[in-house]
């Protein structure tokens, strides 16, 4: 009888299995008895596909056995993020309006993880359409931290990071428009990495701000973030956008350290709006950094403050133009027909039933930036203090290799205590910017803060130019190795 000592760390696992050392059944059989008893409470999981996941290790077993070649994610279990396609299950993106939506297709990240022999195991939890911080928006109910159950665990990859620092899976999907993987993993002690824009396809992902969406691993080591990064990205016909830029695998060169690492500090990011604890992770994170050889470089990004306001404009607007689709007649839920209602009034009810109170208050900012007389005061206007947000961080590129700083001001806050929408944006002020400017971003654990009898985890984030993510995982694989990881949130 397996133990929870035996959920191994991604890699250990998949080389244990894929050398006949352990069972890929045993391993999914493990997390399915964890979620059992854990996510009653955290609520991580929408739906958990047990027969098909333990069907999916009992034949990488057989494989296995007999000799063939298995996959490099053989056994790994996945929780995918419900607003990825998946033919199994229903994808909701935790809506009303999808309650029931069964997607006829299956994302290329899910497709590609298969294809390296990873299990899915179940679909988590998030905000409505990935639209939030906190996990508190989710129209099955609150998510909850497994580190503190009466805290958040951050948004709106709420499930995923909070399954995987539960050990509910090995690894999972998030995805990342303002810093929907960051800030999770950081409030739950993962490793969260969002990669530059177009660097994964997005095809298959619900679309919320389609010029900022991006895919990516949370993890419970840079290592592990790596090796799903490598399956996952690298260009893809369905999506445009996908880079063609070739995909560096990483392998042994992840282990060395980055020679002559510069290391950006920008002044704005020790703001003291910042939880102390959270500041003092990052002079704790630099002054590590320095002792393994890095330079620490000062450098200012003064337009850290306009990101929020450059975000709300431009998530929005692509938001109520993506979400124009959700109408109860092309997708989405319908409501009951009236006599003599005309189809416009059948929009109008379907979409005010099916959406929840944060989805259609970004729907109607977005429509009005976008609204005539107002387009060149808003909507044109963050176009162009974008632009002005990336050629900043290009500056800042050319002294220093990447930069460090918190990923969130404050660690896991409680449920129900950010209750003005302007201040849960305020969450997201550390991690926007990179979508903004398309590079490369990761949250790193940097230990605990003891906060009303729990331990919470402390993060730091560090971000990179584009398509740099082999620079970026050096680096943290570095900064992971002095700072050591958090491990598992203590079950309970
Ligand atoms: N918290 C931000 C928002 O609510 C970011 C969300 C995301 O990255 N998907 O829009």
């Amino acid at each position: 009888m397996a133990t929870d000592a035996d959920l191994l760390e991604l890699h250990e696992h998949v080389a244990a299995v894929s050398s006949g050392r352990r069972s890929a059944e045993e391993g999914v059989r493990l997390v399915l008895d964890r979620i059992e008893r854990l996510d009653r409470t955290l609520r991580c999981y929408h739906e958990v596909f047990a027969a098909e996941a333990l069907a999916a290790g009992r034949e990488i077993d057989r494989r296995v056995r007999s000799g063939e070649k298995v996959g490099p994610l053989a056994g790994a279990c996945v929780a995918v993020k419900d607003n990825l396609a998946t033919r199994l299950g229903r994808t909701t993106c935790s809506s009303r309006m999808l309650e029931h939506w069964r997607s006829p297709y299956e994302a290329t990240c899910v497709e590609r993880l298969v294809a390296a022999d990873a299990i899915v195991i179940g679909k988590t939890n998030l905000d409505e359409f990935a639209m939030g911080s906190s996990g508190e928006h989710c129209a099955w109910g609150v998510i909850r931290n497994p580190w503190d159950p009466r805290r958040v665990p951050g948004g709106s990859s709420a499930g995923s990071a909070a399954a995987v620092a539960a050990g509910l899976c090995h690894v999972a999907l998030g995805s990342d428009t303002g810093g929907s993987i960051r800030q999770p993993a950081a409030f739950c002690g993962c490793v969260g990495l969002k990669p530059s824009y177009g660097r994964v396809s997005r095809w298959g992902l619900v679309a919320f701000g389609s010029s900022l969406d991006q895919v990516g691993p949370i993890a419970r080591s840079v290592r592990d973030a790596s090796l799903v990064l490598e399956v996952i990205a690298g260009e893809d016909r369905r999506d445009a956008t996908s880079a063609r830029m070739p995909v560096e695998r990483l392998g042994g060169s992840l282990e060395e350290p980055v020679e002559g690492l510069r290391v950006g500090l920008p002044r704005e990011y020790l703001s003291e709006a910042n939880d102390p604890a959270v500041n003092a992770a990052v002079r704790r994170a630099a002054e590590a950094l320095e002792a393994a050889g890095a330079t620490i470089v000062a450098v200012d990004l003064p337009l850290t403050e306009v990101g929020i306001s450059t975000y709300y404009v431009i998530a929005p607007a692509e938001a109520s133009s993506n979400l124009a689709r959700f109408d109860g007649i092309r997708y989405g839920h319908r409501a009951a027909p009236v006599a003599g209602e005309d189809l416009a009034e059948l929009y109008a009810r379907s979409r005010g039933e099916g959406f929840g109170d944060e989805v259609k208050r970004r729907i109607m900012i977005g429509t009005y930036v976008l609204s005539s007389g107002y387009y060149d005061a808003y909507y044109r206007r963050a176009l162009q203090v974008r632009r002005l947000i990336a050629e900043e961080f290009d500056r800042a590129f050319e002294r220093c290799d990447v930069l460090l700083g918190p990923t969130a001001p404050t660690p896991a806050f409680p449920i129900g205590a950010q209750q003005d929408p302007l201040s849960m944006y305020l969450c997201d002020v550390y991690t926007v910017n990179a979508d903004i400017a398309g590079i490369c971003g990761i949250s790193i654990p940097a230990g605990t803060t003891a906060v009303d009898g729990a331990a919470l985890p402390l993060a730091v984030q560090l971000q990179a130019p584009a398509f740099a993510e082999g620079l970026l995982l050096r680096a943290s694989r570095m900064l992971e190795q002095v700072m050591g990881t958090v491990g598992l949130a203590p079950a309970r």
